[in-house]
C-alpha cells in the first residue's frame, strides 16, 4: 500500500469539519470499520436516551393517555417534515408510514388510478428487487403492465431506452433514484420531465438517497417518492418509511388500504370511510410510536451536519476510494461497478472480484470491516459522511489488499450465510 495515501488520508480526517459528528453516535467497538451504513446506519446515542425515556414515561408512565397529549400522533409529520428538508420538498409532503415496500404499493396503485386508460408501468433492471415484486403484483391485481427497461451494462441507468418506452399507455415512471448495486444516481428532474411529456406520473425509491445525496423532489416536480429510514437516515432496524406526494396532487390521491387512520375522523368511529385531508389519507393503521420517535435524533444530526456539506464530503471519499481502487485494488483483481462520473455518483461504491463472495467473509470474520454483498459477486462499500473516516476508507482497502494477497477468501469456498 502507498504510503502517501495513508498521510492523504489523515491529512483530509484532519480537515473534516463534518468530523465532530462521529462523536454522536454509539461507538462501542471503535476499531469496527462499518461500511454498511446504507443497509443499516449507525446508532445515534440520542436514540438511545430518547428511546429509554419513551418507554419508562411514555409507555410505562402515560399510558394510553399518552396518544392524548399531542406529540406522539404528531410524530409521523413531524419527522415527514424534517425528511422534506432534506430531500428538496416542502412541509406537509412527506408523511412517516409502514414500510418502503408498503408505501410503493400504495403510491403505484394510487398513480395507476390517476391516470385512468393508462395500463402501463415503466421500470428497469437497477431497481430492488422487492420494488419489481410489488409492481409485479399489482399488475396482477390490476391487468396493468410492468416494462422493466435494461441497462445496458448493470452499473449505468439507460435514460435513452426509458425515454423510449415512455408512451401515450404510461401511467408511471418508477425508479430507484440511486441504485442498491452500483450506485448510480438518476437525474430526477430530466426523467421526470421525459415522463411528464408523455403524460405520466413518476414515483421515485429514494432509499439509497435520503441523507446522502440531494433530492430535487420539488424543482424536479416530482410526483410521488418513497423511501427507508433505516439507511443514511440511521433510524434503527426496520424503521417506518416515509412517502411523499406533491402538494397539488395530495387532494387526488386514493389510498389502496383504507383504514381508519387514514380516516377523516378516526374517533368518530363512523361507519363509512371518508379519506383525511392531505397525507394523512394515506396511513392505514396504528402507527409504531417507539420505532418512529427513533427516526428523529438521526434525521436532526443530518439537518445540524448539513446535505451540502455531507454530499461534498461524501464525493471526497467516493474520490478518495476510487484512487484507492486505482492503485492498490485493480492490480489486484478488482473492477469497480459504480460510476466514475461523480455527478452519477450515490454514496455507496461496488467492488467486483471472482472471489468476492470469499472476501466479503473474510472481511467480515478476520478484518473487522464490515461490507455487505450483493450476487453474485459485488461487495458494496457504504460510505456514511456524518461517521465514516477517510482512515477508515484507507485502512478497508489495505484489507481488501491483503486478502487476496494473502489468499484468505479460499477458506471460504461454499460458505452460505442468510442476511448479506
Ligand atoms: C432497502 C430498500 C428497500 C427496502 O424496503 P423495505 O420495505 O424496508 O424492506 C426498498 N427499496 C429500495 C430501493 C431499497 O434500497
Amino acid at each position: 500500500m502507498n504510503p502517501a495515501l495513508l498521510s492523504l488520508a489523515r491529512q483530509l480526517d484532519s480537515a473534516d469539519e463534518l468530523a465532530p459528528f462521529r462523536g454522536e453516535f454509539h461507538l462501542p467497538d471503535p476499531t469496527l470499520i462499518y461500511l454498511d451504513g446504507n443497509s443499516l446506519g449507525r446508532l445515534p446515542r440520542g436514540a438511545v436516551t430518547l428511546l429509554a425515556e419513551l418507554v419508562e414515561q411514555g409507555w410505562g408512565g402515560r399510558l394510553i393517555r399518552g396518544w392524548n397529549e399531542g406529540w406522539w400522533m404528531e410524530l409521523q409529520t413531524r419527522i415527514g417534515d424534517k425528511i422534506a428538508r432534506l430531500t428538496g420538498a416542502s412541509a406537509g409532503e412527506i408523511i412517516i408510514a409502514d414500510s418502503t415496500s408498503i408505501n410503493l404499493y400504495k403510491l403505484a396503485h394510487a398513480a395507476l388510478r390517476l391516470r385512468p386508460g393508462r395500463a402501463k408501468i415503466v421500470t428497469d433492471d437497477l431497481n430492488f428487487p422487492s420494488d419489481l415484486y410489488i409492481l409485479q403484483g399489482i399488475c396482477r391485481q390490476t391487468g396493468a403492465a410492468l416494462h422493466i427497461v435494461p441497462s445496458a451494462d448493470g452499473i449505468h441507468g439507460n435514460p435513452p431506452a426509458l425515454a423510449a418506452a415512455l408512451d401515450q399507455d404510461t401511467a408511471l415512471l418508477t425508479l430507484s433514484h440511486t441504485v442498491f448495486k452500483s450506485g448510480y444516481t438518476y437525474d430526477m428532474a430530466a426523467l421526470t420531465g421525459l415522463a411528464h411529456a408523455a403524460g405520466a406520473l413518476t414515483l421515485w425509491d429514494l432509499s439509497h438517497s435520503a441523507g446522502s445525496v440531494p433530492v430535487p423532489l420539488n424543482a424536479a416536480r416530482a410526483d410521488l417518492a418513497v423511501g427507508c429510514t433505516y439507511k443514511y437516515l440511521n433510524g434503527g432496524p426496520g424503521a417506518p418509511a416515509f412517502l411523499y406526494i406533491r402538494q397539488d396532487l395530495q387532494h387526488a390521491v386514493h389510498n389502496p388500504i383504507t383504514g381508519w387512520i387514514g380516516q377523516d375522523a378516526p374517533f368518530d368511529f363512523g361507519l363509512d370511510y371518508r379519506p383525511a385531508p392531505g397525507l394523512r389519507r394515506m396511513l392505514t393503521g396504528t402507527p409504531g410510536i417507539l420505532s418512529t420517535a427513533a427516526i428523529e435524533p438521526g434525521v436532526d444530526l443530518l439537518l445540524a451536519a448539513g446535505l451540502e456539506r455531507l454530499r461534498k464530503k461524501s464525493l471526497a471519499q467516493t474520490d478518495y476510494f476510487i484512487q484507492l481502487y486505482q492503485a492498490e485494488l485493480a492490480p489486484r483483481g478488482y473492477a469497480l461497478n459504480s460510476p466514475l462520473d461523480a455527478s452519477r455518483r450515490g454514496s455507496h461504491l461496488s467492488l467486483a472480484h471472482p472471489e468476492g463472495y470469499g472476501i466479503d467473509l473474510a472481511l467480515i470474520h478476520e478484518m473487522n470491516v464490515l461490507p455487505d454483498f450483493r450476487p453474485p459477486d459485488n461487495i458494496r462499500l457504504g460510505i456514511a459522511p456524518i461517521y465514516t473516516t477517510f482512515t477508515e476508507l484507507y485502512e478497508a482497502a489495505s484489507r481488501l489488499a491483503q486478502i487476496v494477497d494473502g489468499r484468505l477468501y479460499e477458506k471460504y469456498r461454499g460458505a452460505q450465510v442468510a442476511v448479506t
